[in-house]
């Protein structure tokens, strides 16, 4: 039996559509952890989830403590998120005036789009890179200009100087370490791209593993068109429960401020932020280790005869896989219970990004590996 209800209004709802959302790709969902475990026919504790740079270390301890805690669930958060732009202003040395909470910094790359994008403006991506710029323009009625990455994935700069001048696009979004081979954008770039009549928005989701001496947040105090993003997710193991923010122009803010939902980050969430920054000594101390562990796992992976692996700067590490197709790796290893990220795109179809986990992981994956490899 379908399940469709009659249409009695003679209407054609989905003629009313914006016809924005009528020319996105249908929507293909990531399978949760739960289900992906089931089809692998194994339990959710042996899965190695090595696909999503989530950081397998976990939160602080003192996260789960603080959510069993909570006074106010029943109570709306501040919509100012006052106590965690506070603890952001110390933690980071940039005025709390500066800075926006977000529900991830996914939500922010979102309402930075709809800060600026009138239909049909254009937006610069620069690919291979996060998925969510090209993803929250189509979903906000900008055209996207495509500016490919070099073949060591560094920036082309001088086609998106020739594309700002040609097509002058409103936003640059650039990811420093990128996702997904880790590169950072170095400071001369940066410059170059500023002197560009564009926004520019660094989102800097890994740059703790990069070490935050290469952060370029507090250069938004000195320059009016660029926005710096962050996120909890990576560095303080909060992917689940979505904590980001940003840091902006004080003019741009206020605009920012005016189209905000009141309560986008929960309690739950500001909560956790808080107590992450509380103990964002042990937390930095974790991702040092997790920077010594990329170091292992890249060694081990150069190892392999068909696998080369990129000195990223983030949580992962990009390998080209030669002589083998890299997509049958993913699934030779997926039936293993190890999940890696395979990207179907140009690019990338010759490569597979790989999350770095705990020590225990990178073994089990060795072993793997070397049983694939020796078959
Ligand atoms: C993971 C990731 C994010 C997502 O951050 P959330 O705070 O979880 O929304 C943003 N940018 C890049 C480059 C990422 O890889």
């Amino acid at each position: 039996m379908k399940n469709e209800p009659a249409n009695t209004s003679g209407t054609n709802p989905i003629s009313m559509l914006r016809s924005t959302v009528r020319a996105i790709e249908p929507y293909v969902p990531i399978l949760p952890f739960e289900v992906l475990a089931d089809r692998l026919g194994r339990p959710i504790d042996e899965i190695i989830k090595l696909d999503a740079n989530e950081n397998l270390y976990g939160p602080s301890p003192l996260v789960r403590d603080a959510l069993a805690d909570l006074d106010f669930p029943h109570i709306y958060p501040d919509p100012e998120n006052r106590a965690l732009r506070n603890a952001l202003s110390d933690f980071t040395g940039v005025p709390s005036e500066n800075i926006f909470a977000g529900a991830g910094a996914d939500e922010i790359i979102d309402l930075t789009m709809r800060l600026f994008i009138d239909q049909g403006d254009n937006i610069i991506d620069c690919p291979p890179t996060f998925g969510m710029y090209s993803f929250d323009a189509s979903v906000n009625g900008a055209e996207t200009i495509v500016i490919e990455r070099k073949d060591d994935f560094t920036l082309d700069l001088e086609a998106i100087v020739e594309a700002v001048s040609v097509h002058s696009p409103k936003l640059l979004f650039l990811a420093s370490p990128n996702n997904p081979d880790g590169g950072l954008i170095s400071d001369e770039e940066l410059r170059t791209l500023l002197a560009l009549p564009i926004i520019v928005i660094l989102d800097e989701a890994y740059i703790e593993f990069a070490g935050i001496e290469n952060s370029r947040l507090d250069w938004v105090l000195k320059h009016a068109n660029l926005i710096v993003l962050r996120t909890f997710s990576k560095w303080a193991g909060l992917a689940g429960l979505r904590a980001g923010y940003g840091a902006f122009p004080v003019e741009l803010l206020k605009e920012l401020w005016k189209i905000k939902q009141p309560y986008n980050v929960s309690v739950a969430a500001t909560e956790a932020a808080l107590v992450s920054l509380a103990d964002s000594g042990n937390l930095l101390q974790v991702v040092s280790e997790i920077r010594s562990e990329r170091k292992r796992l890249s060694q081990m992976l150069g190892g392999l005869p068909f696998v080369f692996p990129y000195p990223g700067r983030g949580n992962f590490v990009l390998c080209q896989v030669k002589g083998i197709s890299a997509s049958g790796l993913h699934q030779a290893l997926s039936a293993e219970g190890i999940l890696v990220r395979y990207f179907d795109k140009p690019r990338l179809r010759d490569h597979v990004r790989i999350s770095v986990g705990l020590p225990q992981h990178t073994d089990i994956l060795a072993t793997v590996l070397s049983r694939i490899f020796n078959e």
